[in-house]
Formats: structure tokens, sequence, C-alpha cells
């Protein structure tokens, strides 16, 4: 909008960008309290299988809620709580809350079902991630097949570093997603080493599902997946036609607002096995 403004153009700039340097600082600073005065929370969104419609998976996906900000969402925070490292003891407490929700929900005798956590590649540079993943599932008593941890291409770039943290988490019998995938840096080679069980279709792409190039780009990540053997989900599933194209392509998952909207942990219940 600067044209607008004509002779003032700078001035508005300018402040517009101290602005957003102060809101970045300001937030950076609540930030570091936010983990103490719990102030994150985890919504659920649950992921049905394509053809049953019987649920596959739940994904926990955090939010910040703050006093002053009101409900923060992830884009938002994330990259600065990468930024500051802040996202070690912020991701620690996802996996935590998430498998103690879980085993919280079992031992209420709702079905087994698998909690997918996002991870951040700060959180790998880290040397005793696995340690910190087995004392978890040792604490909340949740078993490690219940666990599924969603990976980046950024991460698995960092190919030595990552191989020998998720090898001894696989050995366990925990599993891995290749989440938003093709939207990085792809190597095939990633899907070979890692033994990734499943990869995710980004949002970006099922968007483009009506397109011709798109549905092409879904159609070949869903062989590649199958050739794998790995379970391919489809992320931002929002209408029917969606429903429906991704179904006759063989995709095998489905998550999205046109199933659900991701929940507080009592509206999923609600959700799952309410009335
Ligand atoms: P993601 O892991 O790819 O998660 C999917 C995002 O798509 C979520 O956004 C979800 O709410 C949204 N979504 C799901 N279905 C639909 C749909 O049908 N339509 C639309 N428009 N959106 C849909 P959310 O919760 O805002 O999270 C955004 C990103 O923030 C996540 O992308 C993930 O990369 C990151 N994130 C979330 N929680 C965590 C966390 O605990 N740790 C880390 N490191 N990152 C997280
Ligand atoms: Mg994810
Ligand atoms: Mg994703
Ligand atoms: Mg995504």
């Amino acid at each position: 909008h600067a044209k607008k403004y004509g002779r003032n153009t700078f001035k508005l700039y300018s402040s517009d960008i101290e602005g957003l340097a102060h809101s970045d600082l300001r937030m950076e600073n609540l930030l570091h309290q936010a983990l103490e005065n719990k102030e994150f929370v985890l919504y659920y969104q649950p992921q049905y299988h394509a053809n049953t419609n019987k649920i596959h998976g739940i994904e926990a996906l955090i939010r910040w809620n703050n006093p002053e900000l009101g409900m923060v969402p992830p884009d938002v925070f994330i990259p600065i709580a990468e930024e500051t490292g802040a996202i070690v003891q912020i991701g620690e407490w996802v996996i935590e809350e998430a498998c103690r929700q879980n085993a919280e929900w079992q031992s209420k005798g709702f079905p087994a079902t698998p909690i997918a956590v996002n991870l951040s590649l700060r959180q790998f540079y880290q040397a005793d991630l696995q340690e910190k993943i087995k004392a978890i599932l040792k604490r909340t008593g949740l078993g490690p097949r219940c666990l599924m941890l969603e990976i980046t291409e950024t991460i698995a770039m960092q190919e030595d570093i990552a191989a020998e943290i998720l090898r001894d988490l696989k050995a366990l019998g925990v599993r891995i997603a290749m989440d938003d995938f093709g939207t990085g840096y792809s190597s095939l080679r990633y899907l070979q080493n890692f033994s990734i069980d499943h990869i995710k279709i980004d949002k970006a792409f099922t968007d483009k599902l009506s397109t011709k190039e798109g549905r092409a780009i879904i159609a070949t990540i869903i062989s590649l997946g199958h050739h794998l053997d790995m379970t391919v989900v489809a992320e931002g599933v929002e209408t029917p036609y969606q429903v429906h194209q991704l179904r006759e392509l063989g995709c095998d998952v489905f998550q999205g607002y046109y199933y659900s909207r991701p929940l507080p942990p009592e509206d999923l219940i609600e959700q799952l096995f309410g009335k």
C-alpha cells in the first residue's frame, strides 16, 4: 500500500518495520514466560482411513493462548521460538503433553490411536533427543507404537544427525511421518534412508487437485509412497470433491476441515466417540 501514501511512504514504511521488529521482540519476551505460565495448549486433528472412514491417527497441533496477544497460531510463533532456541523446551512439552493425553484416553478405555507430534530441526541438535523421548514414553506409560513423529525435509537434510536419532527411535517402535512432502528440498534418498512410515501430501498440493498438474503430482506421490510400503496421508482435505478424487487415486488416509478442524481434547473425544 506504499504507493497510496505518496511522499510519506518512507516514514510509514520505516515505522511499519519498527512496529514489526517491536512486536517480534515483544513476542519473544512473552514467549519466555509462556511455558512457565502454562499458556500453551494442544489441539488435536483426527485422520481417517480413506475407505472405512475409521480413525487412523490424531495430530497434535500447538496453540499459544496469551492473555495479551490472544490465541497465537503456530505459524506465527514457532519460527520465533526456533530462532531463540525456546523451541527445544516447548517441543519437549508438546511431546510429553501429547503422550500424556493419549495415555489418559487409553486408560479411559478409548481405542489406542497413534498420536502425531511435529518436530523442529532445532530439537535434533540436542544430542539426547532419543533419550528424552524414551523417558517421556516411560513416564507417561504410552506404548512407542502409539507415537508418530512428524519430520520435515529440513530435518532429513541433516542426515548425520537425524539418521542416528531416528534409527534409535524406530528400534523402539516409534513411527515416522514425512510432513509437507515435496514443499522443501526433497530428496528421494531421505525416503530410502529413514524408513519412513507415512508420507504426508501437503495442503498446497491437495488444493491443486482439480488441475491436471496437481493431480499428476499427487498421483506420483501416492505411487511413490506405495512402492516404498508407506501409508500416504493427504492434508488439507476440505471438500467432497477432494475426498472423491483422492480416493480414486488410492490415497490411504485423510486429514482436513472436511472431517474436522483441530479441536481441544474434550471436543475431539466428543467428535470421535460421543453421540
Ligand atoms: P502441519 O504440521 O503441516 O499441520 C497442518 C496444518 O494445516 C495445521 O495448521 C492444521 O490446522 C492445518 N489444516 C489441517 N486441515 C486443514 C484444512 O482442511 N484446511 C486448512 N486451511 N488448514 C488445515 P496449524 O495448526 O496452524 O499448524 C501450522 C504448522 O505449525 C504445522 O503444519 C506445523 O508445521 C507447525 N506446528 C504445529 N504444532 C507444532 C508443534 O508442536 N511443534 C512444531 N515444531 N511445529 C508445530
Ligand atoms: Mg504436521
Ligand atoms: Mg503438514
Ligand atoms: Mg503443512
